[in-house]
This record gives C-alpha cells, sequence and structure tokens, in this order.
C-alpha cells in the first residue's frame, strides 16, 4: 500500500514543481500541510452524534492504523466512511479557489482527490465498501447520509450483487 502513496508524492510533483510547495512562505506552507483535510471537527462531531442517535452500532471514530485514515470505520462489516471538507476536495457544488495563490491551491486539491482516488481503490481492492459525504451532505441532510449508511450497512441483496459486480469491474 505504502508504495501506491509513494507514487502519489512522485505525481505531485507534476502539479508542484521541485515537489514542494512554491510562493507560500515556510510558516504558512507547514501550516498547510499540517491541515489534514478531512471533514471539520464539526461535521465530524454531527455524523459521530448523528450515528449514535440512530443506534447505530460497532463503529470507530478515526482509529489508528487503517489505510487512508477514514472518519468513521466498521471494522465487523469492512466499511470506512469518509468526509470530504467542501474546500480541500474540491466540492463541485461548493469548491472555489481563493483569488490568491491560485495555482497553489489548483495544485493541492487536484493532489487531495487523486490521493483520494487512490486510497479508495486500495481500500476496495481490499475487500473495504467505501463510503464517502461531501461536508456540505452532512450539514444538508445528515437524515439522507445515515439511511445509505445503513442501507450499505444491511444491503438488499439486488445492492450487494450490484456491488460485488463494481468492486469486480474496479479489480480489472
Ligand atoms: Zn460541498
Amino acid at each position: 500500500m505504502g508504495r501506491h502513496l509513494g507514487n502519489v508524492e512522485k505525481r505531485l510533483r507534476h502539479y508542484l514543481p521541485g515537489g514542494d510547495f512554491k510562493n507560500v512562505s515556510p510558516i504558512r506552507s507547514r501550516t498547510m500541510r499540517a491541515i489534514k483535510g478531512r471533514g471539520t471537527k464539526t461535521t465530524e462531531q454531527r455524523l459521530r452524534g448523528a450515528l449514535v442517535q440512530a443506534r447505530i452500532r460497532d463503529w470507530k471514530l478515526q482509529p489508528r492504523g487503517i489505510f487512508g485514515s477514514p472518519d468513521v470505520v466498521f471494522l465487523s462489516k469492512n466499511l470506512v466512511i469518509f468526509v470530504d471538507g467542501c474546500f480541500w476536495h474540491g466540492c463541485p457544488r461548493c469548491g472555489h479557489l481563493p483569488q490568491a495563490n491560485r495555482a497553489y491551491w489548483k495544485a493541492k486539491i487536484a493532489y487531495n482527490r487523486q490521493r483520494d482516488r487512490i486510497t479508495e481503490r486500495e481500500l476496495r481492492k481490499n475487500g473495504f465498501v467505501v463510503l464517502r459525504f461531501w461536508e456540505h451532505e452532512l450539514a444538508d441532510d445528515l437524515g439522507r447520509c445515515i439511511k445509505r449508511i445503513r442501507t450499505t450497512l444491511s444491503p438488499t441483496k439486488r445492492s450487494r450483487h450490484s456491488s460485488r459486480k463494481r468492486a469486480k469491474a474496479d479489480a480489472n
């Protein structure tokens, strides 16, 4: 798995000359790198609260040691959930680029998206079911997100079949 992330780092150089953030002061660059780019604390807590309220059990919030650091993991069901911050992951509905350092942000967000795709593919290859929510989906319609989680946890025969087909197609 680590090899793939190494490839991402290499590809990042394609976006960011020298593989580093240019035209950004060292302190600011360090701060930016420190930001994980996942959902905000508020959205995570919202999801957590909704899971508790819905009496959905057997999940862990950001457990250590799972590839890609998902936000919620249902280990017994091999289900991982990511909450993507709309800005950091380039949400088509809410994502926008700041005027200052446009090229930097464009590269940074493209990198995040690419890393998301690779992480997701790796997890699927290893038998995980991956669900992703945009930050705005949690804010707008938490009930719908919970419904999607429930459906995934106890799929009907039909959807189980189609997700297996999808996993096979991904592997090819
Ligand atoms: Zn959004």
